[in-house]
């Protein structure tokens, strides 16, 4: 079917929202009351059909920046060379394997690609329970892992008409009191024994604690750093395996390069994905040699394009840029200006509450005038940033955290721009 020609902004959107609906049906969601149509991304903008541009404070699977022209070349000189599959001996899967296994720390060896983070998650659980010999999985109560029947069955966050798995059980996500990591990390841990003592009494032993190591759909929860210990001390008494899954906090996000290492623990596998190619898919797990040993001697596997010579070269490149351009340090930097931007401009408003998140990654609590959760202010505030061109989302189990997640290469300058519309369209908000 042709576009019509039509100018009319209003007309353009009508024609793609029907078309989109009709072809793409009921399971997708758009972003923002006005959904964004962009065409084009550079860095840290994204410009719709008339080139206005958009500053992206969202989009973390641009890690290195919309288009970076490394990654880019990377991706069409090697589609132009060779494009086969982890069937045959090719240099660029190794090095990008090995890249990868060396910037994690002990006792990870070994990785396997996937194409996307569901992919990596639902192998990992495999791995876990082929290990453990027990099939019982621990997750957060509003977790998000992915889309493949076992890890939806594990992924509260999609709702309550997706049934968690039989031997899923949940735990509260931390929250932290101000009493310190140790007492915060003691409850979260007293929650993973709950599980592990539920699954017990239905007769299931655990293979696995899974947990998004920023818990970004539970509302973003990252610190103090440490609390993690105790929760991981817990799994591993009972037997099972600490699956840390870095799809989201993974290659810098945080200012430091993983997330779960900050709290000073050991991860038996690692699920990753998301900014690994920049946008192109690429994903796997890395994980302790023995439980990969195990797995290997028990099944075998094949990833069609997980891992093939293109998906190695964006997952290259993008390593290559991130160390180039220093874009761990720099998402430390401006981090910290932004979470200090934002704390700022919540102290001078009841309407925003506690500040969290580390690095380039930052979740801002929306309330109303009594204190409380308020999604329909955070929903009208991610819409009007949109109106003024700067895009973020919302997220938590009251869906009333502003969700700020933007390509590492953000500086102070987009820092000072994002707070300043923000500012500009709260006030707008509370005087409609
Ligand atoms: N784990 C986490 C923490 C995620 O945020 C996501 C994606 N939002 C996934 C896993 C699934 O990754 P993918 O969409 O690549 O399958």
């Amino acid at each position: 079917m042709h576009e019509p020609s039509v100018k009319d902004d209003d007309a353009v959107e009508a024609f793609l929202l029907a078309r989109r609906q009709r072809l793409l049906g009921a399971s997708y969601r758009l972003f923002y009351r006005r959904p964004f149509h962009p065409v084009r991304g550079e860095g840290v903008w994204l410009f719709d059909r008339h080139g206005t541009a958009h500053l992206d404070a969202y989009n973390n699977v641009a890690c290195v920046g919309h288009c970076h022209p490394k990654v880019v070349e990377a991706i069409a000189t090697q589609a132009a060379t060779l494009n086969t599959h982890t069937r045959y001996l090719h240099e660029t899967i190794l090095d990008c394997a090995e890249r990868l296994i060396d910037s994690l720390p002990a006792p990870l060896e070994q990785l396997v690609f996937t194409c996307s983070g569901s992919e990596a998650n639902d192998l990992a659980l495999r791995m876990a329970r082929a290990f453990t010999g027990g099939e019982g999985l621990i997750v957060t109560e509003l977790a998000y892992h992915g889309v493949t029947q076992a890890i939806a069955e594990a992924s509260p966050s999609l709702g309550s008409k997706v049934k968690l798995g039989t031997r899923v059980r949940t735990v509260p996500a931390p929250v932290n009191r101000g009493d310190g990591a140790a007492a915060m990390g003691a409850r979260f841990a007293d929650g993973v024994q709950a599980a592990i003592d539920d699954l017990a009494a239905h007769g299931i032993r655990p293979a696995a604690l899974l947990l998004d190591s920023i818990f970004s759909s539970d509302g973003i929860v990252t610190d103090p750093v440490g609390f993690l210990a105790p929760a991981v001390e817990t799994i591993r008494r009972a037997g099972g395996l600490y699956i840390a899954d870095e799809v989201q906090a993974g290659l810098g996000r945080t200012g430091v390069l993983w997330g779960f290492p900050r709290h000073g623990v050991r991860a038996d596998l690692v699920t990753l994905g998301k900014p690994l190619g920049n946008g192109h898919p690429v994903a796997g797990v890395v994980g302790r040699r023995d439980v990969m040993d195990h797995f290997g001697e028990t099944a075998r596997y094949f990833n069609t394009f997980g891992g093939n010579p293109v998906a190695c070269a964006a997952a290259l490149a993008v390593q290559s840029v991130i160390a180039e351009e220093d874009l761990v340090a720099q998402a430390a930097a401006v981090g910290a200006d932004l979470h200090a931007a934002l704390r700022q401009l919540a102290a001078t408003t009841s309407r925003l509450g506690a500040v969290r998140g580390s690095g380039l990654l930052a979740g801002v609590e929306v309330l109303d005038a009594d204190g409380a959760p308020d999604a329909a202010l955070a929903q009208a505030l991610v819409d009007g940033l949109r109106e003024r061109q700067v895009l973020i989302s919302a997220t938590g189990p009251q869906a009333n955290v502003l969700k700020i997640r933007p390509p590492l290469v953000f500086t102070r300058m987009h820092v000072e721009r994002l707070c300043e519309v923000l500012e500009e369209t709260l006030s707008d908000a509370l005087d409609e």
